[in-house]
């Protein structure tokens, strides 16, 4: 798999504004946000799409909603409630090829999403 944008921002190559990062996981600020807090959570492991998740990978995605949940928790969000995204080729409206779960909080969701 080429790098990706979110490869370079793990290596370094290219700078974000990273709130978490552990031996399995970076998240990091937005650079275009769609609510007040809105953090990418990706693997540092690259996987394209959610269809290339593997039996191998469960903890890895586990982990991925673990930091949602604490970073949720830390912000001061948790409890009012906020929104967890993964989108997933062109129609699921995936603009980069390396998996992320979208963290939005600080304002009141709409449901159906666009
Ligand atoms: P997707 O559309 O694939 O679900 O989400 C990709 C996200 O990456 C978008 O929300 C977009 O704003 C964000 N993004 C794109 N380029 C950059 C960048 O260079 N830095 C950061 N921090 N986020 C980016």
């Amino acid at each position: 798999m080429e790098p990706t944008l979110f490869s370079k921002i793990i290596d370094r190559e290219i700078l974000a504004d990273i709130v978490y990062e552990d031996d399995e996981v970076l998240a990091f600020n937005d650079i275009d946000p769609k609510a007040p807090t809105h953090i990418l959570i990706i693997p540092k492991k690259p996987i394209a799409t959610l269809n290339d998740i593997e039996e191998g990978d469960l903890a890895l995605i586990g982990r991925l909603q673990y930091t949602a949940a604490k970073l949720a928790k830390e912000l001061g969000f948790a409890e009012e409630g906020y929104r967890v995204v993964m989108n997933c080729n062109e129609a699921g409206g995936q603009s980069v090829y390396h998996i992320h779960m979208h963290l939005l909080g600080g304002r009141r969701m709409q449901w159906p999403p666009g």
